[in-house]
């Protein structure tokens, strides 16, 4: 197929295509139609349904009435025809219609039909009066109409006068011309009643009937996801059947009495990622799991114990944490349960350096300390970890695959964890992390009181601040969040400033601290340290809190700007209050002017207290790409999918390339010969961005 073959092709045409990124003729078949503009065909009255899209008909108004007061009047004429009827209703230029409208006459009316009570409504059609109702030919079905779809299009294409039509002709000349090999095995087509090809394309770009696109993109939208598992599925079933892993026999002694010890028990979601764990370790395989919980869920006791599980049979195992802050939180509770059992274990953070380093480092490489745990300082080349058999990686999406990568090479395929707060709507996860299991921490430990969340508006702040007084005279502790959003971090830095000094002041009776990322580790760590151990009873702060800082007895939260948070942000930072067994309450002071986005991200976190619930909520929002941060995510961008939308069409997917891959790895038989046929191109394309460790 070449350009020429195409009518009306002229250089200046071809050019605008190239320019918007179509560089094959065949490439228009993925033109994908933003929306379809329907036939301007008259439809008999009796044949219009709410579902009919835009119609148009003629009907006799019968009745005309103005209704409501002042800003809900309205002007409601009854229409009818053949006995039966719809109504019009306008809201708007009521002076206008009022007049152009009479009872008796008959009027052509053109809009999309909707169902309201029980009566169907257009509301302000197109309208315009007949002399002669008896010349129209009225349909009843929109058969034999054409749909014509309306193309994404450039100003160049534009210019080069390239219309919808236009494209509609060459992709018609296309389709009929080429010959389609369906690649989509036969069976699955049939099981899920997907279209094939041909027709798909034809639906899409030439629908004879209203709607009958939405089958063809559903194949589309199914055959993306169906090639991007598959390239998972076969990228995972390479490291899987390459990668040995020391293994284990049984859950030792120390990993026994490690939980014995503990002031509480294991909850039932701990208890179920836990025996994943122990089956991903004594498999002979390298683990690669992801475990997802809820912020408060209880994952550290769950990565401590799959750390002891390897310690038990005489290895090494190792901790990572993103902040000073979390990796020190650790490390003390670390020593607290490990020194029960006798063990010892070590803190590296860039703090940690001279002597004291020299000290840590020769422990590891003897083999005297079994439990290592950092930040990213643990990734400094002259940390040799000579029995490494397990690596931890806590609140994992604020390391890049590369940090991952360095601490994975420290020895030869350790087990790997990665935990995340973040919930991830499984969607999302099956796609980042298809290269990893996935377990997921259910619930929140007992006894657990659901935050209670408020909204407030600058002007309610002195009433927030009397219910924060009531609750610090009772011995409550109290955040006051303040975001990290402006480019400029001096500038949030001022407003945090500004909030500690005026909450001194307000607050004269009690203890007021700031953290914020500028102050040096000691700094930060002291004053975490001092509201740890309640000598503050107010802690100031930028976000540095956000991740997995645990200070029970702090049941009041005041966010700051809530309007700027994302909703999972906002979430992670609720998530530090609602830790100890009393009610906790998040107040959101959020800007009057608050967009859209903004009201509905804060009603939701009034609404709920799920992570999976947000996460959910917060992907719809922003949509994939940011709903992770970052474009440069290694989410792959499809073209029909969504994966917001379409994630049960996704775990479809997966389950079929799963047991595709699983029958056929190479795709070498027969039935599966025109899938190998696309899915190699795809695959070493894809490859790029899917290996990560
Ligand atoms: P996250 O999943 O957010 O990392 P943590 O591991 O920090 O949560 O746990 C939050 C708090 O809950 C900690 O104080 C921890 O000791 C406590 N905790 C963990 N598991 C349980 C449990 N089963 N019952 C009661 N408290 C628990
Ligand atoms: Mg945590």
């Amino acid at each position: 197929m070449n350009w020429n073959q195409l009518k009306g092709m002229t250089d200046r045409r071809r050019a605008a295509l190239l320019s918007a990124g179509c560089n094959d003729p065949v490439h228009l078949l993925d033109w994908a139609p933003i929306r379809y503009e329907s036939p301007a065909v008259l439809m008999e009255l009796d044949f219009i349904h709410p579902d009919s899209g835009k119609v148009s008909t003629i009907a006799k108004a019968s009745h005309v009435s103005l209704e409501g007061f002042g800003n809900q009047k309205r002007f409601v004429v009854h229409f009818v025809h053949n006995g039966r009827s719809l109504e019009a209703v306008w809201f708007r230029g009521l002076q206008w219609i009022t007049k152009s409208v009479k009872a008796g006459s008959w009027y052509k009316l053109t809009g999309s039909p909707s169902v309201f009570r029980g009566k169907l409504q257009m509301s302000h059609p197109e309208i315009q009066e007949i002399k002669d109702p008896e010349n129209y030919t009225l349909r009843t079905s929109s058969e034999n109409s054409k749909y014509q779809p309306v193309y994404p299009s450039t100003t160049d294409m534009k210019a080069a006068r390239i219309t919808h039509k236009l494209i509609q002709s060459w992709i018609s000349h296309i389709i009929d011309s080429l010959n389609f090999e369906e690649f989509i095995p036969d069976d699955v087509l049939k099981d899920l009643r997907l279209m094939d090809l041909r027709s798909t394309y034809r639906a899409i770009h030439l629908p004879q009937e209203f709607r009958q696109w939405e089958p063809a993109f559903e194949r589309m939208r199914f055959s993306e996801l169906f090639l991007f598992e598959l390239a998972v599925m076969r990228l995972r079933g390479r490291n899987r059947s390459k990668v040995i892993g020391n293994s284990i026999t049984e859950v030792g002694v120390m990993t026994r009495a490690f939980i014995d010890q503990l002031p509480f028990e294991l909850t039932e979601g701990q208890r179920a990622a836990l025996r994943q764990i122990y089956q991903d370790l004594r498999s002979g395989y390298q683990m690669n799991r992801l475990v997802q919980g809820d912020v408060g869920a209880g994952k550290t006791v769950v990565a401590v114990a799959a750390m002891l599980m390897m310690v038990d049979q005489g290895y090494q195992a190792v901790m990572m944490a993103p902040t000073e802050i979390l990796a020190e939180q650790h490390f003390r509770n670390l020593e607290r349960w490990l020194g029960q059992i006798g063990l010892s274990c070590a803190l590296i953070t860039g703090g940690t350096t001279g002597k004291k380093r020299d000290e840590i480092l020769k422990g590891i490489k003897e083999d005297k300390i079994p439990v290592i745990i950092g930040t990213h300082a643990l990734l400094e080349q002259d940390i040799e970890i000579p029995k490494l058999s397990i690596a931890v990686i806590d609140e994992q999406h604020r390391f890049g695959v590369l940090q991952r990568a360095r601490l994975l090479a420290k020895k030869e395929n350790p087990h790997l964890l990665v935990m995340s707060a973040t919930p991830i709507p499984r969607s999302l996860a099956l796609t980042l992390y298809g290269e990893l299991d996935v377990s997921v921490v259910k619930g929140l430990p007992a006894g657990r009181q659901p935050v209670k969340t408020i909204v407030k508006s600058d002007s309610n702040r002195e009433q927030v601040y009397q219910y924060m007084e009531e609750a610090l005279r009772t011995g409550a502790q109290a955040y006051v969040v303040y975001p990290l959003v402006q480019e400029s971090e001096n500038i949030d830095l001022k407003d945090a400033t500004a909030g500690y000094e005026m909450l001194k002041e307000r607050f004269p009776a009690f203890k007021v601290g700031l953290v914020h990322g500028k102050l040096r580790s000691v700094e930060k760590e002291a004053n975490m340290n001092l509201f740890k151990d309640g000598e503050l009873d107010i802690l100031v702060s930028t976000t540095v809190i956000e991740v997995g800082v645990d200070v029970p007895n702090a049941s009041i939260m005041v966010i700051e700007h809530a309007e700027r948070f994302g909703l999972s942000q906002l979430h992670q930072l609720r998530g530090r209050v609602g830790r100890g067994s009393t009610s906790s309450t998040c107040f959101l002071m959020a800007d009057f002017k608050r967009s859209a986005d903004a009201r509905e991200r804060l009603a939701t976190m009034e609404r709920t207290n799920d992570g999976f619930e947000i996460a959910e909520a917060d992907l719809k929002l922003r949509g994939p790409g940011d709903f992770l941060g970052t474009r440069q995510s290694g989410l792959p961008e499809f073209k029909y999918a969504d994966l917001a939308r379409d994630q049960h069409l996704l775990e479809m997917a997966k389950d079929i390339a799963e047991r595709i891959i699983g029958e056929d790895p190479e795709l070498n038989r027969a039935e599966h010969h025109r899938l190998k046929i696309v899915f190699e191109p795809y695959l070493s394309e894809r490859s790029k961005y899917l290996k990560m460790s």
